[in-house]
């Protein structure tokens, strides 16, 4: 029996409605483009209006509960989701393309964010400060900001929402999302949670729909008091200058030029392992994936073999299939866009040691797979080492020494992630003070975080509020000082 493919709404006021266009979009499986995901609303302006009116009714009540009872709400959510994990993992990869264990293991990653934030709720959020005034009390509170407009990328479409929901939430804002198009069902079923979890109308909604018009429309709109963005830096630098006209909090989470540095002291085999984790999981398609390898001369060729034979042990197959260490990548813009550098990179003079091909198995040909790519020979400067690519390639660069690879490490408009490999603490110390990163390694991939530690870059790949872990807070609340004399 042929199964009928769910048509999906947008979350306003605690209700599911359609689009006041009418109009719907197929989400597309990028491991084979015949299987029709579900289609998504394709909303308009009025559809934001909408949202936003919900969540600023919403907020007068929200923001008056306390934090321990907002947390609860987060804790049903979370056990929701994680009842869910198989359903939503599976929704994920058919979207998106990740492998079936990495889009688990994102979504049980969702789910460990909602629990960190219901904890958030019992925790302190103001301070006592000696007063000069012996008469007074001295002290700040932190409020929420209000209704906040969340927009998220499609590379993480479970974990950033969540990310940026779980906080906003626990201190008191009403939140308006406009997930990824390319992923909306994945983001509207983790909606389903926080609504199934019994989340007060109007406190969360969604709205699916072309960035251009809904994101938009969320940067524009005067109820909207913050923006938190995750996403390229052509969009982040738009929503900038949008939100400091009209005086918009923002945040913004950017795109990345990760490096890792192999010294002569580093253990070459795990160095290999991990720069290749880092740079073929989720098919290079993590804001922190290692793109360039910078290796001093002296183990610069046993390191290449090493990366090699790694790489050409990579299985390439249908994300839904286990045995699948890399799956597409997640589009038909995302493939062309790979495959428009890598041929930019040839062009360039870097050598193309493997890859860089469409994948020639006949099973796959419905889907946008890229060979996993190898070029080495690579200069600083050619764009292949500057410029974000965000697919299944690793640029090989050799140099002189420590101080050099430094040098190269930093010489690129990101800051976002870095790692060294290298068991000389005299070394870790150089990297450590030295490189511009805002997520540093020693002896691990460039990838992968900590829920309850800050996350964020420097430079242009991020604004300065951090993410995650107790960070969150200070995008997400405003500090009112208060003196009192009795
Ligand atoms: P993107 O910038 O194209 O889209 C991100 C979001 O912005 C989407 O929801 C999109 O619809 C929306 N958008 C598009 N145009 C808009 C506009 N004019 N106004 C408002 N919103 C608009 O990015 P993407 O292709 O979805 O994601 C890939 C990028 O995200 C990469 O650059 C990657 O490095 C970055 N990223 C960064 C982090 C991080 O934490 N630093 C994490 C994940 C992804």
């Amino acid at each position: 029996m042929k199964v009928k493919t769910r048509t999906y709404q947008n979350l306003i006021n605690g209700e599911w409605v359609s689009p006041q266009s009418g109009e719907l979009k197929e989400s597309v499986n990028p491991s084979d483009n015949r299987d029709i995901v579900g289609y998504v609303p394709v909303s308009t302006k009025s559809d934001v209006d909408d949202a936003v009116q919900a969540a600023k009714q919403a907020f007068q009540t929200w923001r008056k509960l306390p934090g321990t009872a907002r947390g609860e709400y987060l804790r049903k959510a979370a056990d929701i989701l994680e009842q869910r994990v198989d359903d939503i993992a599976e929704t994920l990869t058919r979207e998106m393309g990740k492998t079936l264990i990495e889009a688990k293991a994102e979504t049980l990653r969702g789910v460990d964010i909602l629990r960190y934030y219901v904890s958030e709720g019992i925790r302190s959020i103001g301070e006592v400060i000696p007063s000069g005034d012996s008469e007074a009390l001295l002290f700040t509170s932190r409020v929420p900001v209000g209704v906040v407009g969340l927009i998220t990328p499609w590379n993480f479409p479970v974990a950033i929402p969540v990310h940026k929901i779980a906080p906003a939430l626990v201190y008191g804002n009403t939140v308006v999302i406009k997930s990824a198009f390319e992923t909306t069902i994945t983001a509207i079923k983790v909606m389903e949670c926080f609504k199934d979890a019994g989340l007060p109308d109007g406190v969360l909604n969604l709205v699916s729909g072309r960035g251009s018009t809904i994101g938009n429309a969320l940067c524009d709109h005067p109820d909207i008091k913050a923006i938190s963005f995750t996403g390229s830096n052509d969009v982040g630098k738009l929503i900038a200058l949008k939100a400091v006209q009209r005086g918009a909090k923002f945040q913004l989470e950017m795109g990345g030029k990760n490096p890792v540095i192999v010294t002569e002291h580093a253990d070459l085999d795990l160095a290999a392992e991990m720069t290749v984790n880092g740079s073929m999981k989720s098919a290079g398609q993590k804001c922190t994936a290692t793109s360039r390898a910078i290796i001093v001369k002296e183990v610069y060729e046993p390191f290449r073999e090493k990366i090699i034979q790694k790489i050409k042990n990579i299985t390439v197959g249908n994300a839904l299939q286990t045995g699948s260490y890399m799956g597409p990548v997640s589009s038909l813009t995302q493939f062309n866009s790979v495959q428009e550098a890598i041929k930019k990179g040839v062009k360039e003079g870097a050598r193309l040691v493997l890859g860089g091909n469409t994948v020639k198995n006949p099973k796959l040909a419905y889907g946008y797979y890229i060979e996993p790519t190898l070029f080495d020979e690579v200069e600083s400067s050619m764009s292949i080492a500057q410029e974000e690519i965000f697919g299944p390639v690793l640029a090989l660069i050799k140099v002189e020494n420590l101080e050099e690879a430094l040098q190269v490490a930093n010489d690129v408009k990101y800051g976002l992630s870095a790692s060294i490999f290298t068991n000389h603490l005299d070394e870790v110390f150089q990297y450590m003070n030295e490189v511009e990163a805002g997520m540093i390694r020693v002896n691990g991939e460039t990838t992968g975080l900590e829920i309850h530690a800050p996350f964020g870059g420097i430079k242009d790949s991020s604004t300065q509020a951090r993410e995650l872990g107790r960070a969150a807070m200070e995008f997400f609340t405003s500090i009112k000082t208060i003196t009192i004399k009795s």
